[in-house]
């Protein structure tokens, strides 16, 4: 986790425990979908990320926005930056009218058809951003909620898909995700990551098991597996067939009994009975 200039980088792995961390002090019911295009996977060769995420804010700046216009980043090694300067609580400059509620996140790289090919550490880093943000700000996990740029005309107006000519842009691009960037992609492609994502987080399978944590679950099935054993043993000996050192006894009674079934206890005071009756004692050892 460091903090430089306007922005902070966290490893993905940080990003969960930080969300943990912040108030949300405004209404958030929609994340934003967007690639850069521009800086891409060619412009990134080895810059430092902060001179990356200083130049969008310059370039934004420019426009005469107040400050950097999307609230996250997310950069092709999987890292994770927060804009200062639009922290979770600013209403972003992401897509034009359509920003008040929402979360803009914008994803390094060119994903249109013949541009840059996403690495899995940014692919995963992604489905785990929004999955984390879906969680806290308890946003559904579907394509009303999670929304590409594609969707929207340049004036604002909701499409609810990408249409070539009346769309404001490709943006995050026409191979996204490897599906592309219409609604039925992005439903097919893109949403069930995260929702399996959100499952894997909430059933809290974040951190693998230890070597420790792993023998302690292997001991207590052992445990479970031995109890169980036991307890069928004793079912089978509370109802055993009359054993042979019984046999002479359960004879002498059997016009008595009712069936030849009985626990180990059953039989051996059987035998003693009979020896009493028959005036059978037996030798001390
Ligand atoms: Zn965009």
């Amino acid at each position: 986790m460091i903090t430089k200039g306007n922005f902070l980088l966290l490893d993905s792995s940080e990003f969960n425990g930080w969300l943990q961390q912040q108030k949300i002090t405004r209404t958030i019911s929609k994340l934003q979908v967007h690639h850069t295009w521009l800086p891409n996977y060619s412009t990134r060769r080895n810059q430092d990320h902060f001179r990356c995420l200083e130049g969008i804010r310059t370039t934004h700046l420019a426009n005469g926005w107040s400050g950097t216009g999307q609230n996250v980043t997310v950069f092709e090694d999987g890292k994770i930056a927060i804009s200062l300067d639009r922290d979770l609580n600013k209403t972003p400059a992401g897509i034009k009218g359509e920003n008040t509620g929402a979360l803009c996140v914008e994803i390094i790289g060119n994903f249109d058809v013949g541009g840059d090919a996403m690495t899995d550490e940014q692919r995963q880093a992604v489905l785990h951003l929004y999955a984390c943000l879906a969680i806290k700000l308890n946003i559904p996990v579907d394509t009303n909620h999670i929304v590409y740029h594609a969707w929207y005309t340049s004036a604002g107006d909701w499409l609810g898909d990408y249409i070539q000519g009346r769309s404001s842009k490709t943006c995050p691009g026409t191979n996204f995700f490897g599906h592309g960037n219409t609604r039925l992609a992005a439903s097919r492609g893109f949403i069930p990551g995260i929702q399996a994502e959100v499952q894997r987080i909430k059933n809290g399978d974040e951190e693998p098991m230890t070597a420790a944590e792993k023998k302690r679950m292997d001991d207590l099935q052992a445990t479970v597996d031995a109890q169980s054993k036991w307890i069928e043993s004793e079912k089978a000996k509370a109802n055993m067939e009359c054993p042979s050192w019984a046999k002479t006894a359960y004879e002498y009674y059997k016009p008595f009994i009712a069936d030849s079934k009985g626990s180990y206890d059953f039989w051996r005071q059987l035998v003693i009975n009979y020896r009493k009756e028959n005036g059978i004692q037996v030798q001390k050892v």
